[in-house]
């Protein structure tokens, strides 16, 4: 019997889960990419710390998306089968200290993706590289390659072409073009994962570069502790990440840093009220000396010298922001194909035989492993879907 053919548009960590699946059902499998080698923004993310995926046990992972359907796609593939689906391409893991899995030391992430193309190569996967998505119907996908059409006929059709920033790694977002003109829902994109830029901030621009750790970020009800690190415009970092999508429900907001979680404000007032004076008792409080400044920068003389006022602003200095980063720089967006579009096998309402998977689609998470997990996972499920269809 003829294999099934399946084309799959987008060499990104969704679109190769999605083949390499595919692959060992025993599907023949097309992989295509408007650029000219796989995998550009995930090896991006491997320049930073690679976070894979994250340790954390399922029933709290899941909470991390926005979207029933992708906490539906992660328990089908969650974090440990990602982990052990890595060491079987010989890619080990190891959890760090924040919970985040990274590759064992030495393993660069250029290794972790070779050994998965080594391993689509095993299967039998076909790679069209220069290939850019222009249209695509019931049965036929088309590509214009240099200045010319290409096109393949499909059994099944995976569309994997990521979210909007960085467009130099090939996530362009111009897929949306040709999706809505098929009357596709695709929502405006946003940055998602992204910096404050902040109001009133060229005084305090001086610290830029400057790392404050283990704080506490508050936007509306959303909190997270962790580290931020000063920039010439704002800030940026894991907490401020986190609360991002406040920010984008109420862009008039503010958020609060509280320097000393640990702490309530009782205790720092008591501890300010019986120090020699005001710094002497920021140190004796452990409140690093960047924070120290950066407080200063932002209290009169007469709130400085308070004890009970600073402890009031220590536990939550306001902070304004006047925009996220532009969405060509931050690590991911949202926006995209809308969740209504699919159903919950991943596949187009209005196309039967097309599957989406990855960022192109309009879900969130935060960072810290569980992007590309939503995607392995998002990707897994459609080739599962596809499967189980292709044999009915
Ligand atoms: C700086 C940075 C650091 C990051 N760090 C992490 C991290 O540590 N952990 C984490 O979980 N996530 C991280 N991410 C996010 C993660 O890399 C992405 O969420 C993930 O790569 C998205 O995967 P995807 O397969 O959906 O799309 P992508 O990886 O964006 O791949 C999409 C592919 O589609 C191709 N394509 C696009 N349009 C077309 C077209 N019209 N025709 C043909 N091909 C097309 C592109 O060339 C690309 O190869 C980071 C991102 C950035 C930018």
């Amino acid at each position: 019997m003829d294999r099934k053919k399946v084309c799959i548009v987008g060499m990104g960590p969704a679109g190769l889960m999605a083949g390499t699946i595919l692959l060992e059902q025993g599907f023949e499998v097309h992989f295509f990419d408007h650029k000219k080698a796989a995998g550009r923004k995930f090896l991006v993310a491997g320049n930073g710390g690679f976070n894979l995926t994250h340790s954390e046990i399922s029933e709290t992972f899941v909470e991390k998306y926005n979207r029933p359907y992708l906490q539906a796609a992660f328990q089908q593939f969650d974090n440990q089968e990602w982990i052990n689906w890595l060491s079987k391409i010989g890619i080990e893991t190891f959890v760090g200290s924040s919970g985040k899995i990274f590759p064992v030391k030495g393993i660069k992430p250029i290794e972790v993706l070779s050994a998965w193309i080594n391993r689509i190569d095993e299967l039998g996967g076909i790679f069209h590289f220069s290939h850019k998505l222009a249209d695509f119907n019931e049965k036929e996908v088309v590509f214009t390659q240099k200045s010319s059409n290409i096109s393949h006929f499909y059994d099944f059709l995976v569309l994997a072409m990521g979210g909007a920033s960085w467009k130099k790694t090939g996530s362009t977002g111009e897929w949306n073009n040709i999706l809505e003109a098929k009357g596709v829902d695709c929502k405006p994109f946003e940055a998602s994962n992204s910096g404050f830029e902040l109001k009133d901030w060229s005084e305090i621009a001086q610290l830029q570069g400057q790392t404050i750790k283990n704080i506490e970020v508050t936007f509306n009800a959303t909190s997270k502790k962790g580290d931020i690190v000063i920039s010439a415009y704002g800030m940026e970092g894991t907490p401020i990440y986190f609360v991002n999508k406040e920010y984008r429900k109420n862009p008039q907001g503010c958020f609060s840093i509280d320097f000393k979680p640990t702490k309530t404000r009782e205790e720092i007032k008591e501890v300010l009220a019986n120090a020699k004076n005001i710094t002497g008792g920021l140190k004796k409080l452990n409140v690093s000396p960047v924070s120290i400044q950066l407080i200063k920068l932002r209290t009169s003389k007469e709130e400085y010298s308070s004890p009970g006022i600073l402890a009031e602003i220590i536990k939550g200095m306001k902070f304004y922001p006047s925009s996220l980063r532009p969405i060509d720089e931050v690590i991911s967006t949202v926006g995209g194909i809308s969740m209504e579009a699919i159903t919950k096998n991943f596949q187009l309402k209005c196309y039967d035989k097309v599957f989406v998977c990855g960022e192109m689609l309009d879900w969130d998470a935060p960072t810290g492993g569980y992007l590309i997990q939503g995607c392995v996972s998002s990707g897994y499920k459609a080739a599962m879907s596809i499967s189980t269809f292709g044999k009915g």
